[in-house]
């Protein structure tokens, strides 16, 4: 689906359900005897966090955020502008945070630390990319489907300009995508 557009197909549907699959037997395993609240972020998540919590053998529940960061390029001082909060109180729960990627961590760092101040027993952080190379803030994830290099990529919920999100595989855009869009 889509393939003319992609410069690389980084990884196979079949490869990204290998690996989540992976991920969800050793969160099983992590969260044994515990019921925890797994979080998703919108909207970039949403089928990451379906695909692994289908494989997830725990009594968990489920919630959804939305959250950006004030301003870009300027300095992130503030506190992250969530724009849908959770319905669930997180007090005194096991929490599963679950976002696509992990790229600067300018978003994520700060929802972790307003969610942190909610009081939760545990907070994780699960992603199904990470690029490490970006990193501008001290924040690492507890589970990682795959470290990639700096690129922009798609699929599997992750968008250029809110398509692409439904691929089935996580591939690196054609430059001639952006060029034709933005002569
Ligand atoms: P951060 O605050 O870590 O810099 O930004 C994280 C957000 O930027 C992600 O949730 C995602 O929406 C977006 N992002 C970062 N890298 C990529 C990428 O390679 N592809 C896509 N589609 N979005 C990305």
């Amino acid at each position: 689906m889509m393939e003319q557009d992609m410069e690389q197909i980084l990884f196979t549907q079949a490869q990204v359900a290998g690996r989540i699959r992976e991920m969800a037997r050793e969160i099983t395993r992590d969260y044994a005897g515990k019921a925890p609240l797994v979080v998703g972020i919108l909207r970039g998540s949403f089928i990451f966090m379906a695909d692994l919590v289908r494989q997830v053998e725990l009594p968990l529940c489920l919630d959804f955020m939305s959250a950006s960061s004030y301003g870009a390029g300027t300095v992130s001082s503030g506190k992250v502008n969530i724009r849908l909060d959770l319905q669930e109180d997180i007090a005194g729960r096991d929490v599963l945070l679950v976002e696509d990627i992990l790229d600067t961590g300018n978003t994520l760092s700060k929802l972790v630390a307003e969610l942190q101040a909610r009081g939760p027993a545990s907070l994780k952080l699960c992603v199904l990319l990470d690029k490490p190379d970006r990193r501008t803030k001290p924040i690492q994830a507890d589970y990682v489907g795959f470290t990639i290099p700096d690129a922009f990529v798609v699929g599997c919920g992750l968008d250029y300009d809110q398509r692409y999100r439904n691929l089935p595989y996580i591939g690196i855009l054609k430059p001639s995508v952006y060029e034709s869009e933005n002569p």
